[in-house]
């Protein structure tokens, strides 16, 4: 059993008070994680509250304990957070690897003197807590969640409701398993989920197949009139302005995919997508093969994540940042087409 292990085997040995969070804008691994981890620790006797940064998708809302889950707004429930933070005696910080990934509550938990536990898979991990789960070539922090409840003797009690949102965070972080992150050993955890009757076609169809009818039209317009091919550099991208986002009425979620459309273009290894949230412009990268949108991300844009999935964030208009991004493309241009840049003649 590893340190880790039995760090935390001794933290949970008595009912705590606990506090689980995740990353802003939680996604399906995200919130699989954290609702699943809840799920277990309240089995064991544990107060238990899941805080998340900001909203979430509608397509998550079906995870068993969504309805306990607290959703952290400044302006709404700042001094309930504080206090809910303040007084843990345990702090789980599930599927990101920095506090600056979590806005506001990134301060508050960084001054709360309970124990910090880091179970993420995130590159370029912050040495912020107390026992550190971090492993970057892990497909999902789903799949390191089913492995601590596993190592900590209790598989047992994952439950269908548990099983299901772990594997709705394998899933997607995996991109129904075809990323090259699709281990055996992750095959072998959704076997494991399948002893407890997780119906895999249920949890597919309530995240992929549960669109609006306006979310289909404004994917529509998004690949027939937003996206850029760039042959030179083998990158396709889309930027999409505050008024198309308000035109569709756009909600947290509906711009989530949309890289994945741009990177499927044959011959496209990267693949970016800017969108225009007013106070910044979010970005998301995503690559095929040895290119790095991680580091990409983490030396351009502020940014970071994994090899081939990562996200970042620009202060500049969206145009200005679409062309700062243009015009960072050519010292890729080896990565990205295999031909070496063109070297500057030698200054005489
Ligand atoms: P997405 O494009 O789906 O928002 O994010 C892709 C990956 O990059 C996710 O693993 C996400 O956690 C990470 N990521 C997204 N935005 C940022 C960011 O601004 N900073 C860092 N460090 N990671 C990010
Ligand atoms: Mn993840």
């Amino acid at each position: 059993m590893s340190s880790s292990i039995s760090a935390l085997q001794a933290l949970l040995a008595q009912p705590k008070q606990i506090v689980i969070t995740t990353h802003h804008k939680p996604d399906a691994d995200a919130l699989g994680s954290s609702l699943a981890w809840a799920g277990y620790l309240k089995q064991q006797g544990h107060h238990v509250t899941v805080v998340t940064p900001s909203d979430y998708p509608a397509f998550l809302n079906w995870m068993e304990g969504n309805d306990e889950v607290v959703v952290y707004d400044k302006r709404q429930n700042d001094r309930q957070v504080r206090d809910l933070i303040a007084r843990a005696e345990v702090i789980c910080c599930l599927d990101f690897s920095c506090l600056g990934r979590i806005n506001e509550l990134g301060e508050y938990i960084r001054q709360a003197s309970a124990t910090k536990v880091l179970v993420d898979h995130h590159q370029e991990p912050e040495d912020f807590a107390d026992i550190t789960f971090s492993v970057p070539t892990a497909a999902a922090t789903a799949e390191l969640i089913f492995e601590i409840i596993r190592d900590l003797g209790h598989q047992d009690l994952i439950t269908k409701g548990m099983g299901e949102a772990l594997y709705a965070g394998i899933m997607t972080d995996t991109g129904s398993f075809r990323h090259p992150s699709t281990s055996r050993n992750v095959h072998l955890i959704i076997a494991e989920l399948l002893k407890v009757n997780i119906d895999l076609s249920s949890v597919h169809r309530r995240i992929y197949d549960s669109h609006s009818e306006i979310r289909l039209r404004f994917l529509g317009f998004v690949l027939k009139d937003k996206l850029v091919v760039n042959r030179e550099f083998n990158t396709a991208y889309i930027a999409i302005t505050q008024d198309e986002l308000r035109q569709y009425q756009s909600k947290t979620g509906d711009t989530e995919g949309l890289v994945n459309y741009a990177l499927s273009i044959e011959g496209i290894l990267f693949a970016a997508v800017f969108i225009d949230r007013g106070v910044a412009v979010k970005i998301s990268f995503r690559s095929v093969g040895s290119f790095s949108v991680s580091d990409f991300s983490r030396k351009h844009f502020d940014g970071g994540g994994h090899h081939n999935a990562s996200g970042g964030i620009s202060y500049l208009p969206l145009d200005a940042t679409v062309d700062r991004f243009l015009s960072i493309l050519p010292e890729y241009k080896e990565q990205l087409t295999g031909v070496p840049a063109a070297v500057a003649p030698p200054v005489a």
